[in-house]
């Protein structure tokens, strides 16, 4: 791949992420309603509780991910212009140009990687 597409690859991620993080902070996705049926209100009260938490916390962990892949790929974007992009940030040597087509912020090699993620 060439350096003008990488960065183009990068930079249309970005705006996607950014986007999806967008739509996030605007329209939440509403709490799914529960209607209590045979148990009461109580219980429904507890589910619903319960699920607009799940919901939550489905969110938070996908804003996470979302901020983390967007320092990635800003990362990325870094190397590429400091000439180090391809290269493993834990041994030095070129990542894959296959792994690099597949995660195209990859700052490690997938021995490093995986070693990273013990
Ligand atoms: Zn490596």
């Amino acid at each position: 791949m060439q350096r003008k597409e990488i960065e183009e690859e990068l930079v249309a991620e970005a705006k996607r992420l950014k986007a999806r993080l967008v739509r996030f902070t605007q329209e939440p996705d509403p709490p799914q309603e529960i209607v209590p049926q045979v148990n009461g209100q109580v219980e429904g009260d507890l589910l619903d509780a319960a699920s607009r938490e799940a919901a939550v916390y489905q969110e938070e962990v996908l804003q996470r991910f979302l901020r983390t892949k967007g320092i990635a790929l800003e990362e990325a974007r870094q190397r590429l212009q400091a000439g180090s992009y391809g290269i493993c940030q834990g041994c030095g040597e070129p990542i894959p140009e296959k792994r690099l087509k597949a995660v195209p912020y990859a700052a490690f090699c997938f021995p490093c990687q995986e070693q990273r993620e013990k």
